[in-house]
């Protein structure tokens, strides 16, 4: 009876080792996963613990190397059939929402690439 209960006592003992074990590996694994998501500069060596550090870094340190919203925006309502004469945004012939909807749709689609200009280099 005696014998048993020391028996399990070591069982336990060596559960615990295993478990103390698994959670410095997990914790590790998730160092060494935080460390690999810094977020780093494509135009100079700088990295950033979160993305909008990095992007307010590139529009103040590097802004010739990006586009403005403005730009892509225009670059968008080309590329779609879009015109802007005068002031004037008009959407293509093939548009069958307002000039705001297309607006937006327009807008919607510069800022994700205007994002995709903070990206690491592919
Ligand atoms: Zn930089």
């Amino acid at each position: 009876m005696k014998t048993e209960a020391i028996g399990q006592g070591r069982v336990k003992k060596k559960e615990v080792a295993v478990g103390a074990g698994a959670l410095i590996l997990l914790l590790l694994v998730a160092f060494a996963f935080a460390k690999k998501k810094e977020y780093e500069c494509r135009y100079c060596d700088a990295t950033f613990k979160t993305k909008a550090e990095l992007i307010a870094h590139i529009e103040a340190e590097h802004p010739a190397e990006i586009k403005t919203i403005y730009e892509i925006a225009d670059e968008v309502n080309r590329e779609l059939g879009g015109s802007y004469v005068a002031g004037v945004l008009t959407p293509p012939a093939w548009w069958t929402g307002s000039v705001t909807e297309w607006s937006r749709h327009v807008q919607a689609i510069a800022w994700e690439r205007y994002y995709q200009q903070f990206a690491p280099t592919p």
